[in-house]
């Protein structure tokens, strides 16, 4: 299962409503924070989430909007947070402007209390936990370096404990070496299939975040079969040239690239102050009807064999 909460929803600077970009993904007891716009640390605090075990911080892209408030975060993580160590991965441009604000700026390197480790960003996995992976993926924006990712769940078959009692099978390592996939020979000799014990394949959640964007054709084969994706929609298509001359774009286009692509449910953000919240919601569900325009605080979840949730907003907004 994952879970997705939005703290900064808006494009380029902030509105009354919504803050500037970045996202929480909770996987089990990791987490993980997608991108950092200028306020994120006190969204973090509105949230619930907290700032516990919150120290992988993956980045998108180099721009402001997305990496500002990795400066006061990281202060406070300093200062007040028992926090001994975090990793922020980017693409080198944004590695070097993160460093430039970290050490240039921000801490005094000689007293620094946390270990930072710059990690450059690869298209391909960059971690693997028991349940899940997380993989990056390039994707075209202003400037070099981009990333999207890839939170997926791996896919298990369930242990079926009515047919291990049907076989008599002994409760201990035995049911664990047949969920792994492996054959085991009894103390009587017998010898037990994975297939004898095990359900269908139920596959994993897939969440797919994709920051800033100008196009759509090369991500096709990465953002297939998500449960969710996470997008762009920062103009409408009325200003598609700007859209593109900007190197975004339009909400048309990320609920077309949901439909193609066997998408589930596509959740909009980096929201421009200059769209009402309405016409961008019309605009793609005229595409794509199963999308949501992301609110601040907003939260979803994804589970096996579930429709993707959304949880209760702690605000109450109705539009913008
Ligand atoms: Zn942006
Ligand atoms: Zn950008």
């Amino acid at each position: 299962m994952f879970e997705i909460v939005f703290l900064g929803t808006s494009a380029s600077a902030p509105s009354i409503h919504r803050g500037l970009p970045a996202q929480i993904v909770l996987a089990g007891e990791h987490r993980f924070l997608v991108d950092c716009g200028e306020g994120t640390q006190r969204q973090i605090l509105r949230s619930g989430v907290g700032f516990k075990r919150l120290n992988r911080i993956l980045l998108t892209h180099s721009h402001l909007d997305h990496i500002l408030g990795l400066g006061g975060l990281i202060s406070t993580f300093a200062s007040w947070e028992e926090m001994s160590e975090i990793e922020i991965w980017g693409g080198k441009p944004t590695l070097d402007r993160v460093q430039k604000l970290l050490y240039g700026v921000v801490l005094d390197y000689e007293r620094l209390p946390i270990k930072i480790h710059l990690i450059e960003l690869r298209p391909t996995k960059l971690m693997e936990a028991k349940d899940f992976t997380v993989s990056a993926f390039p994707v075209t924006h202003r400037g070099q370096g981009n990333f999207g990712f890839i939170f997926q769940e791996k896919s298990r078959r369930p242990f079926l404990t009515d047919k291990a009692e049907t076989l008599n099978l002994p409760v201990g390592p035995e049911r664990a070496r047949l969920v792994k996939g492996e054959t085991v020979t009894l103390k009587d000799g017998r010898i037990i299939q994975p297939d004898m014990v095990l359900g269908e394949t139920i596959r994993g959640v897939k969440l797919v975040h994709i920051g800033d964007t100008s196009r759509t054709d090369n991500v096709t084969e990465f953002v297939q079969d998500a449960d969710a994706l996470v997008i762009e929609a920062t103009f409408l298509n009325e200003n598609v040239e700007e859209a593109r001359a900007f190197g975004h774009i339009t909400a048309r286009e990320a609920a077309t690239l949901a439909l193609e692509n066997g998408v589930k449910t596509l959740l909009l953000t980096h929201v421009s102050r200059r769209y009402r919240e309405r016409d961008i919601i019309d605009e793609a569900r005229q595409v794509f009807p199963n999308t949501y325009v992301v609110r601040d605080l907003d939260q979803f979840a994804l589970r096996r064999d579930h429709p993707v949730e959304k949880k209760v907003a702690l605000h109450s907004e109705t539009d913008e």
